[in-house]
């Protein structure tokens, strides 16, 4: 029997029959052991250094490859851990295609670190295959794809990009983080590695900071877990303990978050005082036929531009429900603004070209009331 995502989410990876042998314990056990007991000169047990393999990250590490279908999981101290640690497959003289509406950590880690290890770059509009295919060339060996993107919700086609990585012999890498596999499965896909921020909805709760990655196949796994191992960014097992405390309630947060997405997308599109908004659940959302047949919601993050004659330093300091601040996907809704904030990193003019304007908030939705939020919204605009 094929258990349901949510089903799976529930147990903390911990299915029927598979609980902690000595005592049955319902959450996985918290092994706080940095090293373990060998019991003979050249008998080795399954752990021995816990940057090397700790129980209770095994069991973190099973989970996201289950929920996402992969061979093997890998968690890291944070999402750019995982990037960063993907892209350290690559060798120098490799070259990558990336979206360009990445993340602003990614942004950097492509353009000032790669760089200094001649692992070129070509930044590319994700959204137009064409523009991809052009950007390919004999040295590319992975082409990065963030669907939807932060903050403006680009949607890439992710089995067009598939398509062309296969023609022409490259690594497709996903972040995943706005989704989660809850709603959209890229391995699924043809995807080789899916990344995520486990910052973000996966954990749930704005406590703590780490990154997963999920490989298609056994050959990627070997290799990701010898630069798990070797770079050692590995998430510590407290917070493996707490991440898969809160993935067991990703569903019902998720889905409230989502639904009140929705709603406040929809009135948030019709409001005098904003002047463009981004959500993959509006119909005339770009790539919102694309998303629907890839995706299973249009998540919980929006965006949306506030038109000139609202005072935005007014609207940060009048909003009382959503905290202000960087981040996203936890129980409390999140705004931020991503030109000071996740996009920083980016020259302003880079941040101009790509949209991310001055008026340009991100609102992640919460899990509070809809109504509560509305009302919050739209006071403080018009005050
Ligand atoms: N990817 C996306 C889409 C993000 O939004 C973030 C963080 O905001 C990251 C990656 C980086 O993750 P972390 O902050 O856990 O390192």
């Amino acid at each position: 029997m094929t258990n349901k995502l949510s089903t799976i989410l529930a147990h903390g990876g911990q299915h029927q029959g598979h609980h902690e042998e000595n005592t049955g314990a319902v959450n996985a056990p918290l092994y706080l052991s940095s090293t373990f007991h060998q019991k003979k000169l050249n008998e080795f047990g399954p752990y021995d250094y816990s940057r090397s393999g700790n129980p209770t990250r095994t069991q973190l590490e099973k989970t996201i490859a289950s929920l996402e279908n992969g061979t093997n999981g890998f968690a890291f101290s944070s999402g750019m851990a995982a990037i960063s640690s993907a892209f350290m497959l690559l060798n120098s003289g490799d070259h990558i295609v990336i979206s360009k509406d990445v993340y602003g950590g990614t942004f950097r880690f492509v353009t000032r670190l790669l760089a200094q290890f001649s692992i070129e770059h070509t930044f590319v509009d994700m959204t137009n295959t064409n523009e991809v295919a052009e950007a390919i060339k004999p040295n590319t060996k992975v082409i990065y794809v963030e669907t939807p993107a932060n903050p403006l919700l680009q949607i890439t086609d992710i089995r067009a990009i598939v398509a062309l990585a296969k023609k022409h012999d490259c690594y497709t890498y996903l972040d995943n983080t706005f989704m989660t596999p809850l709603y959209q499965q890229p391995l699924n896909l043809g995807v080789d590695i899916v990344l995520h921020s486990a910052t973000k909805f996966l954990s749930g709760h704005s406590d703590i900071v780490a990154g997963l990655a999920v490989t298609k196949d056994a050959s990627l796994a070997e290799k990701l877990y010898f630069v798990q191992n070797t770079y050692g960014a590995i998430l510590g097992a407290q917070d493996c303990y707490q991440l898969l405390q809160g993935m067991k309630t990703l569903e019902p947060r998720y889905s409230k978050s989502a639904a009140s997405a929705a709603i406040i997308a929809n009135h948030l599109s019709k409001h005098e005082a904003v002047e463009h908004i981004c959500y993959p659940g509006l119909s005339n959302h770009p790539g919102a036929d694309i998303h629907a047949k890839q995706a299973t919601s249009a998540g919980a993050v929006l965006s949306f531009k506030l038109r000139k004659d609202v005072d935005i330093d007014h609207f940060i300091e009048t909003i009382s429900i959503p905290v202000f601040a960087v981040s996203l996907g936890a129980v409390e809704s999140i705004l931020s603004h991503p030109a000071t904030m996740s996009h920083a990193a980016m020259p302003a003019d880079e941040r101009e070209a790509r949209g991310i304007s001055d008026r340009l908030f991100r609102l992640s939705v919460g899990i509070e009331e809809v109504e509560d939020l509305i009302q919050d919204l739209d006071q403080a605009i018009q005050s």
